[in-house]
């Protein structure tokens, strides 16, 4: 693709916006602007391609196509039907998965989608049998009313928020805490490590309905075999959340046990992580549940966005390229380059370095809480996000770590030489940040101090840094 044709595209696109409304697209240039400034080691975030940002602005977005491929609630969607086809054909080409549904808005509408297809098959299904019906509208008031106590309580057993899991796998204040009972499975202290025997034994104990594996911030593979064992034990459905990792699954970074698509009896995911397509969701599945799943929407879901998920196609597509798989295996290669090279400097890593695309840093090494380090790296042009650490004592909300992931800056072009460059920028940060005090003296989680001159210098490095490798090279504002 010539650089002319996608400098003319966003350019002409921002003309178009700036004689509406010429604040937006000022905001819009300022974005990439920023975006190319900063140091983005946020591990949930990417750079989409230009092909997948273009495709998501046009008619598409002007049409309703509740349903799915065929089967609308709406005539005139014989494109969407195209594009929607053509995304879960490129999935399941990707995934070796069996169907796959395109139409989540994001990780966290694919796990409701995915929550309420487990509980309408192993629930409501069997409810309607033995009460020989067909739907629910059927059902007398009384099976209706005993059948929405079944739903409301059923046991879910997911990883525990502070271990690495989500908050979406059954943490109270989200909508998943309140549908289900759950229990979570945690680390092992020593070692950081998820202890399978553990799980195990929790299993036993607690006999799920749905065993949940996935996480934000775990720097280590997960066995899914041995967890699709765990779950067949006690009859649990095996659910596998990939949102963070799934550009790895794609790239086949992770295969066999650590590929979660041939064990679990189904799989969600955000396609704008490592995977590096537009924001949004999607799940796969086997058969049996592929029915419950397209009920999505209308059912669980708002109205498809059908011009992401034309952006969904485009940008499997290019997971499908060779060149996919050796973007994939440099994020791991950057991953373990960075933890290195903070290992060599004294920091602390939860479970000692990575074998994925994400770092947990445990700062208070550096005498600092996940919140006086994250701001002090932003102050020095790095961007990052504080995370909690396994049993971590200063809470979710000032946390004690800090959390670094290298898909986008591998997407930059950066490789394991500027991943130690990174180490050394990030810990002279934090080794020259101290704790701020309230004004009673006492010490604060919040305040902090950092020679101004430090942070000017590192961000300084940081931009030479990223000076060499241009993002978003084909784009040219003008
Ligand atoms: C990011 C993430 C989600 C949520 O994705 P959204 O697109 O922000 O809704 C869900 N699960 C896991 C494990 C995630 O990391």
């Amino acid at each position: 693709m010539s650089r002319n044709a996608e400098s003319t595209a966003f350019r002409s696109a921002l003309e178009v916006i700036r004689a509406v409304e010429p604040r937006v697209a000022d905001a819009i240039g300022a974005e990439l602007a920023d975006q190319r400034e900063s140091l983005k080691l946020i591990a949930s975030e990417n750079y989409a391609s230009p092909a997948t940002l273009l495709t998501m602005g046009n008619w598409f977005s002007d049409k309703y196509a509740e349903g799915t491929v065929g089967r609308r609630f709406y005539a005139g969607c014989q494109n969407v039907d195209t594009v929607e086809a053509l995304a879960a054909e490129h999935a399941k080409e990707l995934f070796g998965a069996s169907h796959a549904y395109v139409q989540p808005h994001s990780g966290i509408d694919a796990n409701l989608v995915a929550f309420w297809a487990i509980l309408a098959d192993r629930v409501e299904s069997p409810a309607l049998k033995k009460a020989q019906v067909r739907q629910v509208n059927d059902l007398t008031e009384a099976d209706w009313f005993a059948l929405r106590r079944e739903l409301g309580d059923q046991r879910m057993l997911g990883m525990s928020l502070d271990a690495g899991g989500h908050l979406t796998h059954g943490f109270r204040p989200n909508i998943s805490g309140k549908m289900f009972d759950q229990r979570s499975y945690g680390t092992d202290p020593a070692t950081g490590l998820i202890d399978y025997d553990r799980v195990a034994e929790a299993a036993r104990e607690f006999r799920p309905l749905i065993l949940v594996a996935g996480y934000s911030a775990y720097p280590r593979k997960v066995n899914f075999r041995i967890m699709r064992e765990i779950a067949d034990s006690v009859g649990a459905t095996f659910m596998v959340d990939m949102a963070h990792f799934a550009g790895l699954v794609a790239g086949k970074v992770f295969t066999g046990d650590f590929d979660p698509v041939p064990h679990a009896h189904i799989v969600t995911t955000t396609t704008h992580k490592s995977l590096r397509g537009p924001r949004g969701g999607m799940v796969l599945c086997g058969p049996e549940l592929a029915d419950q799943v397209d009920r999505g929407c209308p059912m669980v879901l708002g109205g498809p966005l059908p011009h992401v998920m034309a952006a969904k196609a485009v940008a499997l597509a290019e997971a499908r390229r060779p060149d996919f798989a050796d973007y994939a295996q440099r994020i791991v290669d950057n991953a373990q380059a960075l933890a290195e090279g903070l290992l060599r400097r004294g920091t602390t890593l939860v479970t000692g370095g990575t074998d994925n695309h994400l770092v947990l840093l445990d700062v208070s090494g550096y005498g600092l809480t996940g919140r006086q380090a994250e701001q002090a790296l932003l102050d020095s042009g790095i961007v990052t996000n504080r995370n909690a650490v396994p049993q971590d004592r200063n809470g979710a909300w000032y946390t004690s770590g800090i959390r670094i992931g290298t898909p986008a800056l591998t997407t930059r072009g950066l490789g394991t030489a500027e991943m130690d460059a990174t180490a050394e920028l990030i810990h002279t940060v934090l080794s020259q940040t101290t704790p701020g005090a309230n004004a009673d003296g006492t010490p604060s989680k919040a305040k902090y101090v950092l020679d101004p001159a430090v942070a000017d210098s590192v961000g300084k490095q940081a931009t030479d840094l990223l000076a060499g490798f241009p993002l978003y090279p084909t784009v040219d504002l003008g």
